[in-house]
């Protein structure tokens, strides 16, 4: 990069610009390591006139940038464009305004997300959006991915809780879009944003809804021989009527590596669920019952209901750290993240289990059972020659079989650079011309996060519609994904 180019940066981020080989590392890549790409530099600005002046001149000079919260993605999303720079908000960091009153909080984007709950707790509130990450996540990544976490069930993804941004456009102007009521009149822009993956231009400022804390929550723990058997308990209490708190499931493999790393008392099964129900006492303790008899009716072995505030926390905590536990089982893994319809868990499950047998590799399975949000693990070990490859391609297979179902190539992580190329398997040309519309709307210059989540580029001058082949693709000498 010129280095007049980088003096102006520096007029703007001061000590805030970092263009060092060794701390540059540090950015090639997000928490999915199978990609990376260095960036030209990276900037680390204090507000949002900053971030405007910084973009004002990726701009102008066509220089290409990619938002950073944490870097705990799991798409790649936040991977840099190797022309470009890295824009991290980790610096702004502040929690604006607590409204107590109207039950909102206003951040910066680079506030971690259980921050947000431990700022209004003693009020009787929290956040309710929790990924298993909201420890060293940013509230910017939870909206540029529309984060979902164990309590989306009941409460909602990101997107029900942001109610208004502050927005930096990749020509450096800024919008606010929505506010602190609950709806605004004209297109939902808000709901735009929320999952635009960094596409749309940088959040600065967010405006988040918090909620009341329930009287009572109770967390059951069930052990079953099968994933089967668990499921058709998910089933039995979401035709009951019942709308619980959270209801996850890990298959043994899961139930192992949550085990080795952070001793969760985890009974040795098959398939372990995860039952929450919050709201008022008797409603709590009246349900409670119900899930119970669901459980053993069928065919759970074991049935413990968490008895203190600190025994909760153990049963969560195994679930919360399943994904780096697996590390303790694996010397490589790759999560991946699919969804489908609940009542498909017992057949997707089995074509899992009959898939990782035939390509000889091992899957773990933690999922949001709720939902139908699936989360495999495909174990592998790098050392051993082509086996990365194979692992990727069996996880791409996993989420093929969910669009077969009628599910999505992704519930909460995001498209971002891994799953891009899934894009048009799941959509017809007609939808992604779409969704490119709505991209040139706030980004014609397409410098904001480019190359993610489309299969293909395209320029914005070019014309939508249905899509014509290349003479190289129709000679059958390359091939668009
Ligand atoms: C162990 C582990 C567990 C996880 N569990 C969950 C889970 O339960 N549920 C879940 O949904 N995810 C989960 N994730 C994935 C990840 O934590 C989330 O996607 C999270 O929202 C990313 O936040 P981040 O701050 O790290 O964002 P980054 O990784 O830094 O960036 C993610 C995307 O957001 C964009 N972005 C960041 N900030 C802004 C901004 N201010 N404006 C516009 N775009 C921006 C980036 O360009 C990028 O495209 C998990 C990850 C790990 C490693």
């Amino acid at each position: 990069m010129q280095s007049r180019i980088l003096d102006e940066f520096r007029s703007v981020v001061s000590q805030g610009l970092i263009t060092g080989e060794s701390q540059l590392h540090t950015y090639e890549c997000d928490a999915l390591t199978n990609f990376r790409v260095m960036p030209q530099a990276v900037l680390l600005p204090t507000s949002t006139e900053q971030v405007q002046a910084v973009i004002r001149i990726c701009s102008r000079e066509k220089i290409p940038f990619v938002a950073r919260g944490s870097g705990t993605g799991l798409s790649g999303g936040a991977l840099p464009d190797g022309r470009g720079i890295v824009i991290s908000l980790a610096r702004m960091n502040r929690i604006l305004e607590v409204d107590l009153p109207n039950a909102r909080v206003v951040v910066e984007p680079g506030v971690i997300n259980s921050e947000v709950t431990q700022r209004v707790a003693a009020h009787g509130y929290f956040y309710a959006p929790d990924p298993s990450s909201q420890s060293v996540c940013s509230i910017g990544g939870n909206v540029a991915e529309n984060s979902g976490g164990a309590h989306c069930l009941k409460y909602g993804f990101t997107t029900t809780h942001v109610l208004g941004l502050d927005v930096v456009l990749p020509d450096g102007s800024l919008v606010h879009i929505g506010g602190k009521a609950s709806d605004h009149p004209g297109y939902d822009l808000p709901g735009i944003f929320v999952g635009s993956e960094g596409t749309l231009g940088i959040a600065t400022r967010i405006t988040l809804r918090i909620v009341k804390k329930p009287e009572v929550i109770q967390t059951l723990l069930a052990a079953f021989n099968s994933t089967n058997e668990a499921g058709a308990a998910v089933s039995e209490i979401i035709a009951a009527g019942m709308l619980p708190a959270a209801i996850e499931m890990m298959d043994n493999l899961a139930i192992q590596a949550a085990e080795a790393s952070v001793h969760a008392g985890y009974p040795d099964c098959g398939a372990l669920l995860l039952v929450e129900l919050d709201g008022p006492s008797a409603e709590v303790v009246y349900l409670m019952d119900h899930v119970i008899k669901i459980c053993k009716q069928c065919g759970a072995w074991e049935v413990r209901v968490a008895q203190s505030e600190a025994e909760r926390m153990v049963v969560w905590k195994g679930r919360k750290a399943a994904f780096a536990a697996m590390g303790r089982i694996s010397p490589n893994y790759i999560v991946q993240d699919g969804v489908i319809p609940r009542t498909a868990l017992p057949q997707v499950l089995t074509e899992i289990e009959r898939m990782s047998a035939a390509e000889g590799l091992r899957v773990a399975n933690v999922f949001h059972a709720g939902d139908g949000n699936l989360h495999p693990l495909v174990l592998y070990d790098r050392r051993i020659a082509g086996q990365e490859d194979r692992a990727f391609e069996l996880s791409i297979n996993i989420l093929r079989l969910c669009v077969k179902f009628g599910g999505s190539i992704t519930g909460e992580h995001g498209v971002g650079e891994e799953k891009k190329m899934m894009m048009s398997e799941m959509f017809a040309e007609p939808d992604l011309d779409t969704m490119q519309l709505v991209r040139c709307a706030f980004d014609p210059e397409q410098l904001s996060n480019p190359g993610k989540v489309f299969p293909r580029p395209r320029l914005c001058a070019e014309k939508t519609g249905p899509y014509e082949p290349h003479p190289l693709e129709q000679a059958g000498v390359a091939q668009f994904f």
